[in-house]
């Protein structure tokens, strides 16, 4: 990490750009039979069935989304891939193909795209989604990366974030703030690093923080969970900019309230320790703290007894009706109007 030096450089634009997709295409490996036809023609085929199809997508930008000085380019493609699958498995799908669009200057060697792709296949291989087609072009700076998620429900199976009820539980799973902290930590062993290129990075204690942010993992199993436990959430949405942004969502669409419990918010040791020693909240930074890729959903209380001592789910307050207002009940048993301040917000503090 924080390291620049490459073994080998082979330069793009030597390879032309059709020997550049087939060298990045050239051991795709096929999942599902809904996928007729991948990469290599005009347009990939899929087979419909009697499913209904999801579709997503997301755009990332070298500078904006991405910090190329820590963020290994294996783990960004892998990265890429998730912040996708996330979105499909938040309408309670399962993500069958991807799309992979690059744009890329030519300070990039081919090795470079190589690592970039091998995370890609390994969120494929990990995930069974078949890679099926995408663009490749150059850019005058940076690296950019659009992926389309294409996956399937069966109708009555889909979660909108409409659908929660006055009454309904709020819960997430895992646990919130690490990717957020993860960023932080990296952000300070850069600067460091900027003043003294010898340093080591001293990520010991914070690996737990540092794979959260680099290595995120979207809850295929939890859907699988929902399907074996016959839960169906009332309203659900994965948590890429923040608890407290992503429930004013599920609020909004379903014009309901909600009662949020600042003592309920899972948090790990580690979010716990570091948010002492960077003197932040550690509450402020689950609400805000984006990235997560967990799952916040709503159930019906009769399905309590179906997910009651699960450790992937927690339970962190209900949904009322519209005219009670969004809160967060303090641990002091206040209560305070939820703000959504998205994780961006963070970094301007
Ligand atoms: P077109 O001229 O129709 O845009 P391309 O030459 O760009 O076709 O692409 C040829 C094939 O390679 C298509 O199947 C396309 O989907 C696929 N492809 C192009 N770029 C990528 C990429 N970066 N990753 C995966 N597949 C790609
Ligand atoms: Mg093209």
């Amino acid at each position: 990490m924080f390291d620049n030096k490459e073994q080998s450089r082979t330069s793009i634009a030597e390879l032309g750009e059709f020997g550049l997709i087939e060298y990045l295409t050239k051991n795709i490996k096929i999942h599902h039979k809904s996928t007729v036809k991948g990469v290599g023609d005009d347009c990939a085929v899929l087979e419909n069935s009697d499913h209904q199809t999801l579709v997503t997508t997301d755009l990332l930008v070298e500078g904006v989304h991405f910090d190329m000085s820590y963020m290994p380019l294996k783990h960004l493609g892998y990265k890429a891939v998730m912040v996708n699958l996330s979105d499909v498995y938040a309408m309670n799908g399962m993500a069958k193909q991807i799309t992979v669009s690059i744009a890329v200057s030519n300070r990039f060697p081919l090795e470079a795209l190589e690592e970039l792709y091998a995370g890609i296949h390994l969120a494929c291989d990990t995930y069974q989604v078949d890679l099926i087609g995408g663009d490749t072009t150059s850019s005058t700076k940076g690296l950019l990366i659009s992926i389309t998620a294409v996956g399937e429900a069966k109708a009555e199976d889909i979660v909108y974030r409409s659908g929660a009820k006055p009454n309904d539980l709020l819960v997430v799973t895992g646990d919130l703030g690490a990717a957020y902290l993860g960023l932080q930590v990296l952000e300070r062993e850069k600067q460091v690093f900027q003043v003294n290129p010898n340093s080591q990075p001293d990520l010991e204690n914070y690996t737990y923080l540092v794979e959260r942010q680099l290595k995120p993992e979207a809850r295929k199993d939890i859907i699988k969970l929902f399907k074996d436990l016959e839960v169906k959430p009332t309203a659900m949405i994965d948590i890429s900019d923040g608890l407290s942004s992503e429930i004013l969502h599920i609020c909004k669409q379903s014009k309901t309230g909600c009662n949020l419990y600042e003592d309920k918010i899972p948090l790990d040791q580690q979010v716990i320790s570091t948010c002492e020693e960077f003197n932040l909240n550690s509450t402020t930074i689950a609400l805000s703290g984006g990235e997560e890729y967990e799952l916040l959903f709503t159930i019906a209380q009769e399905d309590y007894p179906k997910i009651k001592g699960n450790p992937n789910f927690t339970v962190i307050g209900h949904i009322t009706e519209e005219n009670e207002g969004k809160n967060l009940i303090t641990r002091a048993n206040q209560k305070i109007e939820l703000t959504a301040q998205g994780w961006n917000a963070l970094n301007k503090g």
